[in-house]
């Protein structure tokens, strides 16, 4: 039986981190880092989303606002939002909740926000500087997976490892950071050919997919490690993982639960890297 990956500790774990480290920068700066987050429009998931992110940010001592704006917001009001937050000098972290409504474009928030501010890592010059291994804001999700194969000792360099998906929210910047930690990395898509066999290759399996339950026992070599980033409704509206979690976890070396793995651990990751881009403004 595989050893659980508890992302719902790991993640308290760092939040008590968070809460600390908030503590000092306020007792160095007078102030506690601040963190900016715009909701635009109705969508009820991004609306629990937001309000998750509202709850911890506070728990942990972040200042911050919520910036709502309706459903009807032109792009250039939203932009304008933005440009006010990257100019306001107490604003350290600033993440826009995607998806935006149609008439705004996605692209240009993103090219929008200082990179310095973008605690979503998602900024062209955030995803240059993780690609060439420099120090930037790193995605929140592929952070949250990377920290919980270190807290649960899984040793990286040298290991071969598959991430099945490749969206730049999540599966490439994965890769990248297993890259950079000297894992050989497969980096598996919808257009692979025979994925069972690549990932049966494989000595540490991420999968950021979005299908409930891809990944069967025929994917996953005994003893492998496995973190399911997938968030999913099956047959009877039960949130899963793209990992038949019963399936697999009787011949996996570890294995994250969803929910419960990976999930709680992208809030903690969003609140850690509102203090690092706090810190990192005020070195210069
Ligand atoms: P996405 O943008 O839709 O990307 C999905 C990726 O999976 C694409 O690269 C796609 O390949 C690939 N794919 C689709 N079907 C496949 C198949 N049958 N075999 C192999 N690859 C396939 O999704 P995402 O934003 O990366 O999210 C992935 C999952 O993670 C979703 O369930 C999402 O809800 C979840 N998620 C969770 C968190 C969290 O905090 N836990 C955060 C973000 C996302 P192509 O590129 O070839 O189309």
């Amino acid at each position: 039986m595989a050893r659980w990956i508890d992302g719902t500790q790991i993640a308290k774990t760092v939040r008590e981190g968070v809460a600390q480290a908030v503590g000092l920068f306020c007792q160095k700066h007078g102030r506690p880092p601040s963190l900016h987050v715009v909701l635009a429009g109705d969508d009820p998931a991004s609306a629990v989303y937001v309000r998750n992110k509202e709850k911890f940010a506070a728990q942990v001592g972040l200042a911050g606002t919520v910036h709502r704006l309706p459903q009807a917001v032109t792009e250039e009001e939203l932009l304008a939002l933005v440009r006010a937050l990257n100019n306001d000098p107490l604003v350290d972290g600033i993440l826009v909740q995607f998806p935006v409504p149609p008439q705004v474009r996605q692209s240009e928030v993103l090219r929008l926000i200082h990179p310095d501010k973008d605690v979503d890592g998602l900024h062209a010059s955030n995803v240059g500087k993780l690609w060439s291994a420099r120090p930037g804001l790193v995605p929140c999700t592929p952070r949250g997976c990377m920290r919980l194969l270190d807290e649960s000792g899984i040793e990286l360099s040298g290991k071969r490892a598959i991430v099945v998906g490749r969206s730049n929210l999540v599966g490439k910047p994965v890769a990248a950071l297993l890259l950079a930690r000297d894992a050989t990395v497969t980096l598996a898509h919808s257009r692979t050919h025979d994925l069972a066999a690549r990932c049966r290759e494989a000595e540490v399996v991420i999968a950021a997919v979005g299908r409930a339950k891809l990944l069967n026992r025929n994917f996953i070599a005994p003893g492998a490690t496995v973190i399911d980033v997938g968030m999913n409704r099956d047959e009877a509206g039960k949130l899963c993982g793209d990992v038949d979690f019963a399936d697999v976890e009787p011949i996996a070396g570890a294995i994250t639960p969803v929910p419960g793995g990976v999930g709680p651990m992208t809030i903690a990751m969003l609140l850690e890297n509102t203090v690092i881009a706090a810190e990192a403004r005020i070195a210069g």
